[in-house]
C-alpha cells in the first residue's frame, strides 16, 4: 500500500472529467474501514477521521439502518480494474457509470461511496430514500463534506446521481458554503478561479 506523509493537501483539488489528476498526489491515508469485511477502505488522514466520527454519529440515530464504507482512495491501477470489470459487465455504457483511469475523485482521497444495511440487508447503491442517508445530505457539511454528485445536475459534473458518493471539502464553513449555493464543486470551483481573477 502506498502511504505517504502529505504535504499541504488541496482538499478543494477539483478532479473530474476535464480536469484529470495530472500531479502525483502524495497522500496520508488511513484506513477507515472494511468493506464486506474483507477489503480495506482507506482515505485522506482528515478526511477520513472526519467520516469515521460521521458514520459514528448517523449510526448511532436509526435502528434498522447502518451505513458503512464501500469505496475510498482509489490508485490508477485500481480505477483501471474497475473500469474494465463494468465494461466487461455492460459494454460502452460503463463510461457513463465508471470515471476514465486518471479522472476519479477517488483518487484523491477525499471521496466516499458508502453502503447501508437495512434491516440487515446489505443494499450496495442505496437510493437516497433511506432516513440514513436523508440525514446525511442534510448534516454532512458538520462535517466538511458534500454530496458530490446530486441530482438534477448530471450534465454538469457528468455522472449519474449518485447519494452514496460524499466528498471532503476540508472544513464544515466551506462544506456549509458550498451546500447552501446550491452549486456541485464544479460550479463552485470555477466561480471562485472567476472571481479570484
Ligand atoms: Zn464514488
Amino acid at each position: 500500500m502506498y502511504v505517504k506523509k502529505s504535504e499541504k493537501m488541496n482538499y478543494l483539488i477539483l478532479v473530474n472529467k476535464e480536469n484529470p489528476l495530472k500531479d502525483k498526489l502524495k497522500i496520508d491515508l488511513i484506513n477507515v474501514g472494511k468493506k464486506n469485511i474483507s477489503e480495506d477502505v482507506y482515505m485522506e488522514r482528515t478526511a477520513g477521521l472526519s467520516l469515521i466520527k460521521m458514520l459514528d454519529d448517523v449510526n448511532k440515530l436509526f435502528d434498522n439502518e447502518k451505513v458503512i464504507v464501500n469505496s475510498g482512495y482509489r490508485s490508477l491501477k485500481k480505477q483501471k480494474e474497475i473500469l474494465e470489470y463494468y465494461l466487461e459487465k455492460e459494454g460502452n455504457i460503463a463510461y457513463k457509470r465508471v470515471a476514465m483511469p486518471g479522472t476519479s475523485e477517488h483518487h484523491t482521497g477525499l471521496g466516499i461511496d458508502v453502503s447501508i444495511f437495512i434491516n440487515g440487508k446489505y443494499e450496495e447503491d442505496p437510493t437516497g430514500n433511506e432516513e440514513s442517508l436523508k440525514w446525511l445530505f442534510e448534516n454532512s457539511y458538520k462535517y466538511g463534506f458534500i454530496l458530490r454528485y446530486p441530482k438534477n445536475k448530471e450534465d454538469i459534473h457528468g455522472y449519474r446521481y449518485e447519494p452514496w458518493h460524499f466528498r471532503y471539502v476540508g472544513s464544515s464553513k466551506l462544506a456549509k458554503e458550498i451546500k447552501d449555493s446550491g452549486l456541485t464543486l464544479d460550479e463552485y470551483i470555477l466561480k471562485k478561479v472567476k472571481t479570484l481573477k
